[in-house]
């Protein structure tokens, strides 16, 4: 076959690297996946020991979807950190072992899996996911929305990505109380110092410090897990336990005084909520987050849509192969 033909029909590679899980996808030109794969990120080590559990999943995806990686038609990643989509390049990506200077993740992915590999930011590949695929849809404009370890956004203003100089959409740094509880970023009152996963669970550590009630510490040792992960705050949610719902109750908030602040500024269409946590406690929570949007919105009356993110799980992996769609 033709290689001009054969690349225009070879499904992509997606990897989404996220704080906690490396997801790997083979997504064909219509955003279909045909094989995935996922692994832990890793907590020890640097960007060699991240790259090589990459290079693991996508093998293992491709494997599944009954193809070799060298005959992708190109790999798209969606990582933290500071990216350099020219070069290929991350630095400081914080929520990574080890990763603070400049690391050549594509060169890297590359040589390792034979084909082209571009690299994106987590979420704006995420959030073009949802606009070209999933639930952004029906829309000209956008917030993505992603509550998982962190909580990131993406914007598209007008049917395009906006990026600002290059840092635009940290929802997760809007200020939804002066003076409030420090953020993972070093400041105070952050949303994401409510509502980031990361940020949660050291505070329900210093609470079970302080004798507070819960079994959130249990919940995660019985199913193995060293952090308290999506999975883990949906069970003691569901067992009722009294500190995990006073927590997710400041997250609703925080997100939501966030998200309403950010709509009464840019009056977008359309607000969409994923990420580990936002797709693992679903619609419900969003209902949540909309109902107290009502109270900070400037025109009331006519609020944007709020919908659940339609990619799930893969989103930021299917997001990620179309950086070889443009
Ligand atoms: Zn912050």
């Amino acid at each position: 076959m033709p290689n001009a033909r054969r690349s225009k029909i070879s499904p992509r590679g997606g990897i989404d690297l996220g704080g906690t899980k490396i997801q790997a996808a083979i997504v064909t030109a219509d955003g279909e996946v045909i094989g995935d794969a996922r692994r832990p990120t890793p907590t020890n080590g640097g960007p060699e020991d991240v790259a090589h559990e990459m290079v693991e999943a996508l093998v293992e995806a491709a494997e599944k979807a009954g193809t070799q990686t060298d005959s992708l038609a190109g790999i798209g990643v969606g990582s933290p950190g500071n990216v350099d989509a020219a070069t290929g390049e991350v630095a400081q990506a914080r929520n990574l072992p080890g990763w603070e200077q400049a690391f050549p993740l594509a060169a890297r992915l590359s040589d390792s899996l034979g084909a082209e590999v571009r690299v994106g930011n987590d979420v704006d590949v995420a959030t073009n996911g949802e606009f070209r695929l999933g639930a952004g849809k029906p829309y000209r404009s956008l917030l993505g929305v992603f509550w998982g370890t962190g909580v990131g956004g993406g914007l598209i203003l007008e049917g395009r990505r906006w990026l600002g100089r290059g840092a635009a959409g940290e929802i997760g740094h809007m200020v939804v109380r002066q003076g409030g509880r420090r953020c993972p970023c070093g400041r105070r009152g952050c949303m994401e110092a409510y509502a980031g996963r990361a940020a949660m669970e050291a505070k329900a550590r210093r609470d079970l410090a302080h004798g507070e009630k819960t079994e959130l510490l249990e919940i995660m040792k019985k199913h193995g897990k060293d952090r308290l992960t999506s999975s883990i705050w949906d069970r003691a949610l569901r067992h009722d336990d009294p500190l995990a719902v006073s927590l997710i109750d400041e997250a609703v908030k925080a997100l939501a005084t966030g998200i309403a602040s950010a709509v009464n500024l840019l009056d977008i269409e359309a607000v969409v909520i994923g990420g580990g946590l936002g797709v693992r406690l679903g619609e419900p929570y969003v209902e949540r987050i909309r109902k107290r949007m009502g109270r900070h919105l400037f025109l009331d009356g006519q609020p944007p849509a709020v919908e659940l993110a339609a990619l799930g799980d893969f989103g930021g992996a299917i997001g990620a192969s179309l950086l070889f769609d443009e």
